[in-house]
């Protein structure tokens, strides 16, 4: 659970004035690994009543300074998360479940991956999901 205090700062830091429905908005992200999309928190927000255009626009002005990250789930809307700690996720194609797991061997991958570029010289950042069956999928 995220402290209101810790949301003020979070906007502060990232010149966002604080207002109610941008706290409502990243409150909503209190758990640090749960992709959720601008229809999630509308519902959540119903007795605030915050206009769902307001939610994209939100959310789209936190991923420009980085307080959310895009997570892509290859569904129909955008999913984002709080960008604190660097992880990944494992997507069920069947049920939707997510996963999030924080193995990351990408330098290796990148080494190889600028060894044999000839346009590139340095990796800045990665996005990486995964795509499968949950348990339960896969006896069904
Ligand atoms: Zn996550
Ligand atoms: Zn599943
Ligand atoms: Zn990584």
């Amino acid at each position: 659970m995220v402290h209101n205090h810790d949301l003020e700062n979070i906007l502060k830091i990232n010149g966002f004035k604080i207002t109610p429905t941008r706290l409502a908005i990243l409150k909503v992200f209190s758990h640090d690994c749960e992709p959720i999309n601008a229809e999630f928190i509308f519902k959540k927000l119903k007795k605030e009543k915050v206009n769902i255009v307001t939610i994209y626009r939100t959310l789209t002005s936190f991923e420009n300074v980085g307080i959310l990250k895009h997570v892509d789930l290859q569904k129909d809307s955008a999913y984002y998360e709080l960008s604190g700690h660097h992880h990944h996720h494992i997507i069920c194609t069947d049920c939707g479940m997510v996963e999030g797991f924080e193995v990351c061997d990408i330098d290796n991958l990148t080494d190889k991956v600028l060894k044999n570029s000839n346009k590139f010289n340095i990796i800045t950042k990665h996005s990486l999901e995964l795509f499968g069956l949950c348990k339960k999928c896969v006896i069904k």
